[in-house]
């Protein structure tokens, strides 16, 4: 297996190809592969409603809330969620923290009144805003943050109280990564090619009254009330990628559910930054030491003409994905939930070695 730092799609488990790659022709004895089967038969809807309640339960299952199996990726919903949510008169406050948080912004902009709540573009994104004390128009209709910026490398370690009205989180690159309560959230919402399974679902967890009444103008698929009121069966869902999600939820059971995935991503990230601080400046940190992601580490080294050295010694070492986003440069090694601690450690030690050549 390549040392795989991609930032999405990113690794899987290889506990989770396997077992899929033993049931990928003959799914319990069917004579079929589940993604051949109807999406309205007993064997495909029990692994959709199991994929459902298996995740409310490594939330601890709390009450009111309901999960939506979408398509259309983390982006459609910067569409979505004003379109259901923002209605005449009000308006949404959104956190301004990166590339990500910007695109939900554009399209919000799109569809109703905003205004940034908080924002570190001062600090080139590179913190996490103070959202301690907000001050929240009366008539705003939410509050939206990304809990995790995947391009700068960024990390909410607490999420604001809003008084009342419903948070709202694109977690896409940091979802399940650490335990959470879902009852500070109205929404929350990711792609699931990082932390849940293949590209191609994308996965809503909302408490059931935000997923109630959308405006009546709203077309059926960008509705929320459609998907929740038919379980997300409404149409074709992306069986395959559902199952997938629900193969990776148990594998997260398997690691002790989310305190001992955290743990295990804690243990990661701890020697990657200190490999990285330890170096006497030779690699450099982007993000602020206190808001650094457990996800995303961006580094730098002294000249671009050495990262580009870095990572093509590192792609002939068998590494994967460490080329910074095209539109911030520099390195990133993406250490999601199932990027093995061997593989963080082998790349610690060529980064020592490459040090030793370079330094
Ligand atoms: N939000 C965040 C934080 C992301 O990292 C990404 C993708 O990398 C997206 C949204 C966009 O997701 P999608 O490609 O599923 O639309």
């Amino acid at each position: 297996r390549a040392y795989n730092f991609n930032a999405g799609p990113a690794a899987l488990p290889l506990a989770v190809l396997e077992r899929a790659q033993a049931q990928f022709v003959d799914f319990k004895e069917t004579g079929m592969s589940i993604m051949e089967m109807s999406h309205r038969g007993k064997v495909y809807e029990e692994v959709h409603h199991e994929a459902s309640s298996r995740l409310l339960g490594l939330l601890g299952n709390p009450k009111g809330y309901k999960v939506l199996f979408l398509q259309g990726g983390a982006t459609t919903q910067f569409a979505m969620i004003p379109m259901n949510l923002l209605s005449e008169g009000k308006t949404a406050g959104y956190v301004k923290t990166g590339s990500w948080a910007n695109k939900a912004i554009k399209e919000a902009k799109l569809l109703g009144s905003t205004f940034i709540a908080a924002s570190s573009e001062e600090d080139k994104y590179m913190s996490i805003p103070d959202v301690s004390k907000l001050s929240l128009p009366e008539n705003t209709a939410y509050l939206h943050l990304t809990s995790n910026e995947t391009i700068e490398g960024t990390q909410f370690r607490q999420f604001p109280d809003t008084g009342g009205v419903p948070l709202i989180a694109d977690m896409s690159s940091d979802i399940l990564c650490r335990p959470f309560d879902l009852n500070q959230f109205g929404l929350v919402y990711a792609g699931a090619q990082k932390n849940l399974g293949p590209s191609g679902v994308t996965v809503v967890i909302a408490r059931e009254e935000l997923l109630q009444n959308s405006p009546a103008h709203l077309p059926t698929y960008f509705r929320y009330d459609t998907h929740a009121e038919n379980d997300s069966l409404y149409n074709t869902p992306p069986s395959f990628g559902i199952y997938m999600v629900n193969e990776v939820l148990k594998w997260i059971e398997e690691q002790g559910a989310l305190a001992g995935i955290e743990a295990k991503n804690q243990t990661k990230a701890d020697l990657l930054y200190g490999t990285i601080d330890q170096s006497g400046g030779f690699y450099r940190g982007c993000a602020n030491p206190k808001d650094r992601s457990i996800m995303n580490v961006t580094f730098r080294l002294g000249s671009e003409e050495l990262e580009k050295q870095f990572i093509k010694q590192s792609e002939a070492e068998g590494f994967v994905g460490l080329k910074g986003h095209r539109s911030v440069g520099g390195l990133r090694a993406s250490i999601y939930n199932a990027v093995p601690y061997e593989s963080v450690k082998a790349l610690t030690d060529f980064m020592a070695d490459f040090q030793k050549q370079h330094g």
